[in-house]
């Protein structure tokens, strides 16, 4: 046995090319476990591979080569129980529009073998908020209650792990919160959780653990804290409240005036402080109207890693 809720060994996946186009290597030999009851965030860019490395879990690709282990079983020696261990929240909108929610989750749990007496649609109904929508068809439902409802399927059958793929890509903010409530009510609860995002931020408040995934390699995997500290890169935005004459300086400190009339001041946090940075800008003449620091974004994060290895 292991502790692991995952464990991913020397994965790949070639996609075949179509009509002329080349092969793809969508995944080139990822290794990755994920703890079980974590938050485990998968973050990369568009076409990293995130989608592939999630449907070969969920049992949807076939993966080229490797071995996945999911909950202890092995994906190709134990199916059955490797995908009763694991409900994913696809990224597609696939639903079958002649169904109502409540057939959705039915017909679902059929598809996993929950017996009639363990089913709980209602209870699921009510969590993702749809109990007054559980007769409607699913094509009269807005987006976001499609996705609600595609959370509610991934759950029928009390999975160990729940797999959600971009599950904020495109929601408002009310979904999303939403989302991220039900997502913390049931990791409380025992279950792991992997999503994969592309957005830093929403890695960083979710997670526990991060792998950065690019061009279907692991460049970066730790805890989420570790990792941000890796990342060090700032940037301070200085509205002053007159016109600015001299830039600021200082060791580590780059300035710059924006078209805006705001002073831009790059730095290292690792390095140099926020206070060194403001005493620069004091020392300078400039009057703080405003100010704000920004840090690194997703692109700088990828900047950062590829460079120092
Ligand atoms: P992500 O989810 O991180 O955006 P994907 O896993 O969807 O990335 O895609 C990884 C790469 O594999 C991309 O270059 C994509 O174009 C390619 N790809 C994905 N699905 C297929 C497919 N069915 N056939 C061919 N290429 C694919
Ligand atoms: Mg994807």
């Amino acid at each position: 046995m292991t502790d692991d809720a995952i464990r991913i060994e020397s994965l790949r996946k070639t996609y075949k090319g179509s009509k002329g186009q080349p092969e793809k290597h969508a995944l080139k030999g990822i290794d990755l476990t994920v703890p079980r009851g974590s938050v485990f965030g998968l973050l990369g860019p568009n076409g990293a591979g995130k989608s592939t490395l999630i449907n070969i879990l969920a049992g949807l690709v076939v993966k080229t080569s490797g071995k996945v282990t999911i909950w202890g079983f092995d994906q190709d020696e134990n199916p059955r129980q490797s995908r009763a261990s694991i409900g994913v929240m696809p990224q597609e909108l696939n639903l079958d529009p002649f169904f109502t929610p409540r057939g959705a989750l039915e017909v679902q749990a059929g598809l996993y073998g929950v017996p009639k007496s363990e089913r709980y649609s209602d209870e699921i109904l009510a969590m993702i908020g749809l109990k007054d929508k559980a007769e409607a068809y699913a094509r009269t439902l807005s987006g976001g209650m499609r996705r609600r409802l595609l959370l509610g399927k991934a759950l029928v059958h009390r999975p160990n792990i729940l797999v959600l793929d971009e599950p904020t890509a495109g929601v408002d903010i009310e979904l999303r919160q939403m989302l991220w409530d039900n997502v913390r009510k049931l990791n409380l609860q025992g279950m792991t959780i992997i999503l994969t995002t592309h957005y830093l931020e929403e890695a960083e408040e979710m997670c526990d653990e991060i792998a950065i995934i690019n061009q279907g390699e692991v460049v970066a995997r730790d805890s989420t804290s570790n990792l941000l500290g890796r990342l060090d890169a700032r940037a301070m935005v200085v509205h002053p409240a007159s016109a600015v004459t001299d830039l600021p300086q200082g060791a580590g400190i780059e300035a710059e005036l924006r078209g805006d009339g705001a002073v831009v001041l790059r730095y290292h946090s690792q390095q140099t402080s926020a206070e060194e940075v403001l005493a620069a800008v004091r020392a300078a003449g400039i009057t703080i109207r405003d100010v704000k620091t920004e840090e690194a974004d997703l692109e700088d994060v990828f900047l950062a890693l590829t460079k120092s290895t």
